[in-house]
């Protein structure tokens, strides 16, 4: 990084809050990835964006973290800044039956949340291991219900105007594992969710309900990233990969789980290298047996990641 940039990010936060050469796989639910160049820390929201503001005026590259869970990257490492959104920027209020979260708040506490409150809706998410900023960029989804069906309103930084901006929910391009974030420069700030109110042991019983359904169908006891490919309309990336014969398939420590076919694993030590090579071969042989050319959901940094 050039001294010039770095003296900007010092205007903006303290040489404590900037890490070099930070492992990825401290920060990825995969447990994957080499060091990132530079890794800033933003307190709050005013930091996150002037590092934003910053980043966007000069050819630098960067890339924005949430809990790491719907990522993959490269055993070299990236190249660039990694600006971190979490537990720093993770406040949240509820008025009436609307809750509004910071960028960094875990889904699954924020379902929490409004359970205890006494409102209904963020049920479907409570098990999803995201923040609001990755949920809303991946428009996050499980059990017939997507965040598009609460968001009313997200909280953006703009790289092209340089700055805050508010969109309303059905401006957001939502559609399945999409959403505007993907298609520009815009990092998720925050994020406003209409719910409604219902007697919160019944909210609780439903999450409890969804719970058990992750926990017996799910490979949770591994680091994945969740379901590693989008569904393919008309089916189910786990039963066609298992339709291949590739449940138990492995390359090096990343296997086809045993108990959901949908997900990678890390099952032991592997490396990105394993995950991407397992990657390409399940989409090889699926298309092979099925003519359905599976697409990842899960998001790759790394130049040699590609498919
Ligand atoms: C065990 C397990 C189960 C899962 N189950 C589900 C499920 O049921 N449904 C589902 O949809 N997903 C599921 N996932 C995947 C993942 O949890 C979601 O996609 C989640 O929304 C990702 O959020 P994150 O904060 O971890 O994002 P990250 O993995 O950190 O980032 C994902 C992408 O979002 C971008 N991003 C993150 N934060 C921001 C921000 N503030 N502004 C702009 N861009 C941002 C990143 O740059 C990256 O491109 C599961 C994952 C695991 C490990």
């Amino acid at each position: 990084m050039k001294e010039t940039l770095k003296k900007e990010i010092l205007r903006i936060i303290g040489e404590d809050q900037i890490l070099y050469q930070e492992p990825m796989s401290d920060h990825t639910t995969f447990r994957v990835g080499g060091p990132a160049e530079t890794f800033l820390i933003p307190h709050n929201e005013k930091e996150a964006a002037a590092l934003l503001r910053l980043f966007s005026d000069c050819e630098e590259p960067f890339f924005v973290l949430g809990n790491g869970s719907n990522l993959l990257v490269s055993d070299k490492g990236y190249q660039g800044t990694v600006i971190l959104i979490d537990r720093n920027m993770d406040g949240c209020e509820i008025r009436g039956e609307e809750l509004t979260a910071q960028a960094g708040a875990l889904l699954v506490r924020l379902a929490s949340r409004a359970q205890a409150a006494g409102l209904a809706g963020l049920e479907f998410a409570s098990g999803i291991p995201g923040t609001v900023g990755g949920a809303v960029t991946m428009n996050a989804g499980a059990y017939g219900s997507e965040i598009k069906d609460v968001v009313t309103s997200v909280r953006l930084f703009d790289a092209k105007k340089k700055e805050i901006v508010e969109i309303p929910g059905e401006d957001m391009h939502f559609s399945y594992r999409h959403s505007l974030v993907k298609e520009g420069m815009y990092t998720v700030l925050g994020a406003a969710f209409r719910l409604h109110g219902d007697d919160p042991e019944e909210i609780l019983k439903r999450m409890e309900e969804l719970r058990e359904k992750r926990t017996s169908k799910q490979p949770l006891e591994y680091p994945s990233a969740g379901s590693t490919f989008k569904r393919p309309e008309g089916s189910f990336a786990g039963k066609l990969i298992e339709e291949a014969g590739l449940k138990g398939c492995r390359v090096g420590g990343a296997m086809v789980s045993e108990k959901h076919a949908g997900f990678v694993i890390n099952e032991d030590h592997a490396t990105a290298q394993d995950i991407i090579t397992l990657i390409r071969k399940i989409r090889e042989q699926v298309y092979e047996r099925s003519g359905i050319l599976l697409e990842p959901e899960v998001c790759m940094l790394g130049e040699d990641l590609t498919l």
